[in-house]
């Protein structure tokens, strides 16, 4: 392993690492892929809840719309690596693969982890030394390259491409290690949090109703008088506020710090509001010598019913007789629009992914090399870009580790060819 003619050593065997290092070894590198754990793509297993959503099939701006933060960086690397072509590379070792609602690709056999075995296959078909329980500590600039510091010893290389991840789930080896690489070679990491992650509730009946899962709801989030959210979907009352994949995804959408955004919940978003005031009415005076926390148990889930009237600032003990017409349009008002106060996103340790990371005005896109160290790449979740769920965010790390690898290799060659 402690070989001289390490053309590109690629840190990191994820999702990005393991495209960087398939593609530089085609590309006729010869190619060192080091990663800690003791396996490859840990992270990719625990993908799309282990069916592992692999990309989308979304096409130009489409795509883009789906990568809020920093997407334009992410052109050049679109089209040198497409959706297409992820699909194509596994497809070609055996991974067939099925189309979801909105576009989202998944294997076809549901399971991750024969994205993994076909990437694995294309990185000994492209004559990738892989070391599995490899940690780099460290790496320096030399003059004609670099050396990482591993526990077995120092380790040249012509070029590196920095595949290290963020600093979400770190039990799957993203623990933030290429941020501080990247730091001591004089890249600036922009702050880090938590993109797709659950949201802390300022209130605390949310923790009161924990486990409650609410199908067919709309959120909708508003910055000042711009509306930044409108979806419908599932969302979750967890101990510490909302979750599940509608509250996800709105986090990634929501400005820093969350509090700014003005974030509402629709629990009938089939129906109108005037429709919804005739509905209580007539339940009322069908039932009005029955609690009004009873009567509600016709509109919402058992618990949620429970605390309804209070969140409308009414009594659940009143007899729906006597609830007064305004108390009824207030009901109305907090079916169609409740307020969710939030103060801040969970831990990144949490989140699907890590929003910040190494800047990317300091990388050019075209090839994703450092402007300031030339032979050092970036590739992944590393990068200060980040998208929405539904596959974005994997073929971010595909995209953009197939280019690093193969300008590493061509830099790489170039490095050779100037020695020799
Ligand atoms: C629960 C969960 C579900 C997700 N589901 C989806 C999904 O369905 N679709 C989607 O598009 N995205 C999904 N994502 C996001 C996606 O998994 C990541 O954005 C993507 O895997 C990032 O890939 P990466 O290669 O950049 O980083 P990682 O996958 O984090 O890989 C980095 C690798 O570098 C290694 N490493 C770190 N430091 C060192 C070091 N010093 N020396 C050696 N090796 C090191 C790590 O061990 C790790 O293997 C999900 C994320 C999570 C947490």
């Amino acid at each position: 392993m402690l070989d001289a003619t390490n053309d590109v050593v690629v840190v990191g065997g994820g999702a990005a690492g393991m495209l960087a290092a398939i593609m530089a070894g085609r590309a006729g590198a010869r190619v060192l892929l080091l990663e800690k754990n003791e396996k490859l793509g840990k992270k990719v297993y625990i993908t799309g809840k282990g069916r592992c959503n692999l990309t989308n099939l979304a096409e130009g701006e489409e795509f883009f719309k789906e990568v809020p933060h920093n997407g334009a960086f992410l052109r050049s690397a679109m089209h040198a690596f497409s959706n297409r072509d992820i699909i194509s590379l596994v497809e070609s070792y055996g991974t067939r693969t099925k189309v979801e609602r909105g576009q989202r690709v998944f294997p076809e056999s549901d399971k991750a982890s024969d994205v993994t075995r076909a990437l694995t296959r294309a990185l000994s078909e492209a004559g990738v030394r892989v070391c599995l329980n490899t940690e780099v500590r460290d790496m320096e600039k030399t003059e004609d390259g670099f050396l990482l510091s591993t526990p077995e010893g120092k380790l040249p290389a012509r070029a590196v491409i920095l595949a290290t991840g963020g600093i979400s789930y770190p039990s799957t080896g993203s623990t933030g290690d290429g941020y501080r690489f990247a730091g001591s070679l004089g890249h600036t990491v922009t702050e880090t949090y938590g993109s797709l992650v659950g949201l802390i509730s300022e209130e605390k009946w949310p923790s009161l109703l924990q486990g409650l899962s609410l199908r067919n709801v709309r959120l909708t989030a508003k910055v000042g008088k711009r509306q930044i959210y409108d979806e419908l979907g599932e969302m979750l009352f967890t101990h510490f506020g909302f979750s599940g994949p509608l509250v996800i995804e709105l986090s990634s959408h929501l400005p820093e710090p969350v509090a700014d955004a003005a974030i509402r919940l629709d629990l009938k978003p089939g129906i109108p509001a005037e429709e919804l005031d005739a509905r209580l009415t007539r339940e009322f005076s069908e039932n009005a010598r029955k609690q009004l926390q009873t009567v509600m148990l016709s509109f919402l889930p058992a618990r949620m019913a429970g605390i309804f009237p209070s969140l409308c600032g009414a009594d659940g003990s009143m007899m729906a007789g006597n609830v007064p017409k305004a108390v009824r349009h207030r009901m109305v008002d907090t079916f169609k629009g409740l307020p969710l106060k939030v103060t801040g996103r969970r831990d990144v340790a949490e989140a699907i992914v890590t929003r910040g990371g190494v800047q990317v005005k300091e990388i050019t896109p075209g090839t994703l090399m450092s402007k300031k160290v030339p032979g050092l790449f970036f590739a992944g979740e590393l990068l200060d870009v980040d998208a929405h769920t539904g596959g974005f965010n994997l073929q971010i790390a595909w995209s953009t580790g197939a280019l690093a690898g193969r300008r590493a290799a061509e830099y790489a060659k170039e490095v050779h060819d100037g020695i020799q």
